[in-house]
């Protein structure tokens, strides 16, 4: 027996469900395979700092699985279509008799496991396909009436039964090392297909498993704790910042909640705020994978709730103001830092995606998907069901009860939870000379502003609350 593992969004050995059952199911070595579509991945919208992150990750499992004896194949393909022939052609090429994967659960990557499916048992070799991405697999858990979750409480109070009561499997260690190794490693290229080589954002984002277990045991000694209090302060460090590692797999969710499970004396949903806190949040990771699988709609560009999909501007103006938004030019300072330190980083912190997010869909009234579509080009942690949950959740087209008269007002925001304009300055610095006060609006003191780079608001909040209100009332 031996199984050929195809790695997806899972780039890690340890607590690897498809490739430790592979390694255990062996008697004759196990072959990995990963598969390169450069131009599918442009047609999912994934930008430079995702790829280059999917790159490095690459190259430092290649590593670990050399450690297990096990050799990292790639196949290069510019989309989906036609990869299972590939897949075929290498099982064959090395006397693989099965195939073994963690489930991805997209429309195209469903479509397309169908097919490599279908290959693989015309060709006789069996298929094992797992849920790995989450902790409770997406279909699951069902309400009383036997229908997916459509809002996040009562999934939550499901979740905790559910792995209170046992039921969900434990994060696994290192799979067993293989005795022999079958074919040598691919060389990672330097370059995937028209994605740059040289990402600005590469530095800051440290590849592998071993970087995404030290920064989470290092978000448990040090920080989780505070959670609840620190994690809607953008100038704090306050959050784990392993999203993006929880996006390509080099992390499962599993090792997470155990580590926050075991910080919070075996408990999780009593016990000390943070733990408990930092866990339900990577449940709503949960529940947007089940959201996904159950409606897939939300892949297509679809609402969730048709209802208020409002007929949002798309004209030359909107794409004006787009750019402005885009850019970090609106003249709301904590919209524009935000924005800042997306194109800076390649990541936003969360309570600033919400406040970004609401001023496109309600002060600009522009269509959500531009915004998603955006982020998902930019975040290094880009993930088709976290975004689209994100930006779906803003705009009122989502699952939760987040009602369209719920309008951030960015000025509020700013004085909340930017206090002292720390996060502010740090990515506006044509407004670090301004005090903590006039930093939230600066337009307001017209002889500091006039002195400034810096431009004006480029719509007056109270009355674009009241322009996105008018729209909406036609829908409710
Ligand atoms: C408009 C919008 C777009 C977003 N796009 C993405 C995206 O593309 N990729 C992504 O991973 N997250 C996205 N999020 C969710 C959230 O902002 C990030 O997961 C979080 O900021 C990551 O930082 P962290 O790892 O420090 O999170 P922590 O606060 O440390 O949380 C731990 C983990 O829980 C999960 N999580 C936390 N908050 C959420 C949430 N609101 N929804 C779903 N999962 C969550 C993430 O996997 C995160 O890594 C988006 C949110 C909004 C409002």
């Amino acid at each position: 027996m031996r199984p050929l593992v195809w790695f997806r969004a899972d780039l890690r050995t340890r607590d690897n469900t498809a490739l430790h059952e592979a390694c255990a199911a062996a008697t004759r070595g196990v072959l990995a395979v990963f598969t390169i579509c450069p131009v599918q991945w442009r047609m999912h919208d994934w930008g430079d700092p995702r790829a280059s992150l999917v790159q490095r990750s690459l190259a430092a499992l290649s590593k670990d699985l050399l450690d297990r004896n096990i050799a990292l194949k790639l196949i290069t393909r510019d989309r989906f279509r036609g990869v299972e022939e590939d897949l075929l052609k290498l099982a064959r090429e090395h006397q693989c008799t099965a195939l073994y994967y963690n489930s991805e659960y997209e429309v195209n990557e469903q479509d397309r496991d169908h097919r490599v499916n279908a290959a693989f048992n015309d060709a006789k070799l069996p298929v094992h396909a797992f849920h790995d991405q989450t902790v409770v697999p997406p279909d699951t858990l069902r309400t009383g009436e036997d229908k997916p979750y459509t809002v996040y409480s009562p999934y939550k109070r499901r979740w905790y039964e559910y792995y209170n009561a046992g039921k969900a499997p434990s994060a696994r260690g290192l799979p067993k090392r293989q005795p022999e190794i079958v074919s040598t490693p691919d060389p990672i290229p330097e370059r995937i297909g028209d994605f740059d080589p040289h990402d600005a954002h590469a530095g800051l984002w440290r590849a592998g498993q071993a970087h995404a277990l030290s920064r989470l045991q290092a978000f448990i000694q040090h920080k989780i704790e505070a959670y609840k209090e620190e994690r809607d302060f953008p100038a704090i460090d306050g959050t784990s910042v392993l999203s993006p590692y929880l996006a390509v797999g080099a992390i499962s969710p599993r090792q997470c909640i155990e580590a926050a499970v075991e910080a919070n004396r075996g408990r999780l949903d009593t016990g000390s705020k943070g733990p408990v806190h930092w866990m339900s949040e990577v449940i709503w990771r949960e529940f947007y994978r089940q959201i996904l699988v159950a409606f897939p709609r939300v892949c297509k560009h679809q609402p969730f709730n048709p209802r208020y999909d409002i007929p949002w501007r798309s004209d030359a103006h909107a794409r004006a103001d787009f750019d402005a938004w885009k850019t970090g030019n609106t003249g709301y300072p904590i919209i524009d830092a935000a924005m800042r330190q997306l194109i800076t980083t390649g990541w936003m912190h969360n309570r600033v995606r919400m406040a970004v997010a609401m001023f496109l869909t309600k002060d600009l009234l522009i269509d959500w998907r531009w915004g998603e579509r955006y982020f998902m080009q930019r975040l290094v942690d880009a993930d088709l069901a976290n975004n689209n949950g994100g930006w779906q959740w803003s705009a009122a087209t989502g699952t939760d009860a987040a009602p369209y008269f719920r309008i951030f007002n960015p000025i509020t925001q700013s004085r909340k939870f930017d206090p002292d304009g720390r996060y502010i300055r740090r990515f506006i610095p044509e407004l670090a000379s301004l005090d903590d006060q006039i930093i939230h609006e600066p337009w307001r003191h017209a002889s500091l502003f006039d002195a400034i780079d810096y431009p004006r608001p480029m719509v007056d909040h109270s009355l674009a609350r009241e322009r996105a209100l008018a729209a909406f009332k036609v829908h409710a």
